[in-house]
């Protein structure tokens, strides 16, 4: 097994702001794995919060030994070793995963979603995220949202109100809600959900802090909307102290270290009889791609990833109807990677 990897600042549409920061870019590492000529595109997308960076994600690559990888790949197995390795740094292990994945399925000649048991006529809507801004700069996003049906709207500030109402004035399509931990007092969030239920919010992610299990639970019981839990979960091994705390939980590959454990947390949460969303971080194609073929499997989508960058390096996913297409091609599907992206291959 062969890797080579290279750091790349994918930049975003607009400045980016949740409840707690802003920022303009996510530094991502691409990573292509050759295994006896077949090769597999992965990434890792590296949100400041998180705590990885290019040079953590260096650092990683290096220490992993590819010899160990070898056809047919024991993911769990696989995860546990990059585990050992060192602890953290989910992002980097999902770009592994990822690419691995991809290979995977290559040597299979089936795509990705098919080896999951993903049935691509159960694909959900994605939605297409409004971050906190001015009423002027929202108008605009969603203009720019008009192949979408779903809209998720950052709030967890005090004009949330507002916010909504802006959305409002401009589209009646329905909203999911990320609070982003922002909420502190459960009386005026109960309130504050009962109103977002009248205005057509379909779930909330997050409404309190990640460690207030009580205060979300206390939420969870009382809400008309489904409450997932997104900054609370990460790991396979986060999902039991979630179950009677949250209707479901926000999955994304690049907390969950790729796409087999992640698939052990959609396994998790319907043992639970808990609902599940696939989010994704600012990612290009290749990540999204990953997520689109575990889509199906989950209850709602949250990948609009490549939609608010502007230098995605590969073909954007393709859209009907507001959800993704699946192609009938091997591994993740993707097409024309550009050569630049790994010069010494
Ligand atoms: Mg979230």
């Amino acid at each position: 097994m062969q890797a080579v990897y290279k750091p790349y600042l994918l930049e975003l549409k607009h400045p980016f702001s949740i409840a707690k920061f802003s920022r303009n870019n996510t530094p991502l590492m691409l990573l292509k794995l050759t295994y006896e000529g077949i090769e597999g595109y992965g990434e890792a997308s590296m949100v400041p919060y998180m705590g990885e960076n290019f040079e953590t994600a260096t650092r990683f690559l290096k220490k992993v030994d590819w010899n160990k990888f070898s056809y047919p790949f024991d993911f769990k197995a696989i995860i546990s070793y990059l585990d050992d390795l060192v602890t953290g740094h989910p992002a980097i292990k999902a770009a592994i995963d990822i690419a691995l994945n991809d290979i995977n399925g290559k040597i299979q000649d089936k795509p990705c979603y098919e080896i999951y048991g993903a049935d691509p006529s159960q694909m959900p809507a994605t939605c297409y995220t409004i971050g906190i801004d001015t009423p002027e700069i929202i108008r605009k996003k969603v203009a720019d949202a008009k192949d979408f049906k779903v809209l998720k709207i950052k709030l967890g500030r005090d004009n949330d109100r507002e916010l909504i109402n802006t959305i409002r004035s401009v589209s009646d399509l329905p909203l999911y809600v990320d609070a982003n931990q922002g909420w502190t007092d459960k009386a005026q969030a109960i309130d504050l959900i009962y109103w977002l239920h009248d205005q057509g919010v379909r779930l909330i992610e997050q409404p309190m802090d990640k460690l207030n299990r009580d205060g979300n639970a206390w939420l969870t019981e009382r809400s008309p909307i489904p409450i997932l839990a997104d900054e609370a979960v990460q790991r396979l091994a986060d999902m039991d102290k979630l179950k009677g705390a949250y209707h479901g939980v926000n999955m994304k590959l690049m907390k969950s270290t790729g796409m087999y454990e992640g698939h052990q947390i959609i396994l998790k949460a319907r043992s639970f009889g808990m609902k599940v969303l696939i989010g994704c971080m600012s990612e290009t194609s290749c990540a999204t791609r990953a997520g689109i073929a575990l889509a199906p499997l989950c209850d709602w989508a949250d990948l609009d990833g490549p939609w608010l960058t502007t230098n995605n390096p590969f073909k954007d996913p393709e859209l009907k109807n507001g959800k993704y297409l699946l192609a009938d091609l091997p591994g993740l599907g993707l097409q024309e990677i550009p050569t630049a992206l790994f010069p010494y291959s």
